[in-house]
């Protein structure tokens, strides 16, 4: 149920590309937890990971609910969008802070496909969520920045061209938070010598996730994003346009296991009669319905507000945090709706399962936005 939706065309071709990468195809991708390189490509191909990039530099210069929408159907039909939705939910740092020189010599690759913008190096082992307290620095010598130190959970780094890092140019100043003196750099993973190490993690899920080791890595100094030392600023406006995406997917999941699971109730008989004629099967279902058409108003009254161009802050925290809740409320319930078949690979279910639990704890866990709605939009005292 959409309340109004202007995104049915495209709505309508990404649900017809996706139909050509059946269950088997995921499910195989899964089982090798191989880069699924012929789905990234067609939807490369059909421009919907250049949907945000301006008209004037190959894109189709769309506003994020069209993001939004096409990363909803892709989960809503059973693919796996996290090996490739950085490039949307990255694109804002670069519009929005990147210099027109660095736009005109980025755009258009990354626009034809050329170019993929699909690896994020902000999260350290260290540091964790507490991103002002990141050991990465960059150094500047003559006409490079030399990075080095140590990033986790860099995904897809393997299978991309360039990755926006966020590394510390300089002390915080005096009376400054301590987020003062970080700067976003854009790496061009391609010439960056034999200081880049990755290294792939294997994960619950395929997520093409590694940790990424910096020696004294040369990046061009005009490569630097924006201001020096303002750099996580640009991050953090950049999490909002993240957020609300990957709480479009996580919409997109809940669908998906909706759908399956009255399919499957209707369908599978014991005692005699379809399982979802009893109560105690229908009413989760139904519940998770519920959270679901809630959350995704929250989401489309987040991506109203992010294309109004106003503060976003609690629109997007909440439409993370509710949409999340209500993909893996509605995970929980396929498995269960499924009984044994839910833990079985040929369902579907089981992948789909381990797939939405990472979105309680990625990209912002679920305590750092209740403490953010706790802080910021309550004004409760700081708890960290
Ligand atoms: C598969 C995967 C892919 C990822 N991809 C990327 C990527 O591409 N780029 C990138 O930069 N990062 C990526 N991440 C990192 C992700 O953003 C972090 O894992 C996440 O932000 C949590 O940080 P952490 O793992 O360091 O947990 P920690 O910060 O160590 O937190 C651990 C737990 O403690 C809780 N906690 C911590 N502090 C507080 C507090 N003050 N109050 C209450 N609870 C607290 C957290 O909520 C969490 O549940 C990815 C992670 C995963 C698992």
């Amino acid at each position: 149920m959409m309340v109004h939706d202007e995104h049915t065309e495209i709505r309508e071709s990404v649900r017809r590309l996706c139909a050509q990468f059946p269950a088997a195809y995921w499910r195989e991708m899964d089982r090798e937890r191989a880069y699924p390189t012929a789905f990234v490509q067609a939807l490369t191909e059909a421009g919907f990971l250049a949907v945000l990039i301006p008209e004037e530099y190959g894109g189709s210069g769309l506003g994020l609910g069209a993001a939004a929408a096409i990363l909803e159907e892709i989960q809503k039909s059973g693919a796996n969008g996290a090996a490739c939705h950085a490039q949307l939910y990255m694109m804002g740092t670069l519009l929005r802070h990147g210099s027109e020189e660095q736009k005109r010599k980025y755009l258009p690759g990354i626009a034809s496909g050329a170019l993929r913008m699909q690896a994020f190096g902000v999260t350290e082992p260290t540091s964790g969520t507490d991103t002002s307290a990141l050991k990465t620095v960059a150094r500047r010598d003559g006409d490079v920045w030399r990075v080095s130190g140590q990033k986790v959970w860099t995904s897809r780094a393997e299978y991309s061209d360039l990755m926006l890092v966020l590394a510390r140019t300089r002390p915080p100043r005096e009376g400054k938070k301590p987020a003062d003196g970080l700067s976003v750099l854009l790496l061009d993973m391609r010439e960056a010598g034999a200081g880049l190490t990755i290294r792939p993690i294997r994960t619950m899920m395929n997520h093409s996730t590694t940790e990424v080791f910096f020696d004294d890595v040369p990046v061009p100094a005009e490569n630097l994003i924006g201001n020096e030392g303002d750099g996580f600023k640009y991050i953090l406006s950049g999490m909002n346009a993240e957020r609300i995406l990957i709480a479009a997917e996580c919409i997109g999941d809940a669908r998906w296991f909706i759908d399956k699971a009255v399919n499957y109730a209707k369908e599978r008989e014991v005692f005699g009669r379809p399982i979802g004629q009893n109560q105690g099967v229908q009413f989760p279902i139904a519940r998770a319905y519920a959270a679901t058409e809630a959350a995704a108003l929250m989401v489309q009254q987040a991506v109203a507000k992010y294309e109004a161009g106003e503060n976003v802050g609690a629109e997007a925290n909440m439409a993370k945090l509710l949409a999340a809740d209500a993909s893996w409320q509605a995970a929980d319930m396929c498995v269960q709706t499924h009984g044994g078949f839910g833990f079985a690979e040929e369902y579907d279910v089981e992948r789909k399962f381990r797939e939405a639990r990472l979105y309680q704890v990625a990209p912002i866990s679920t305590n750092l936005i209740l403490s953010y709605l706790g802080e910021h939009v309550l004004g409760l005292p700081r708890s960290y």
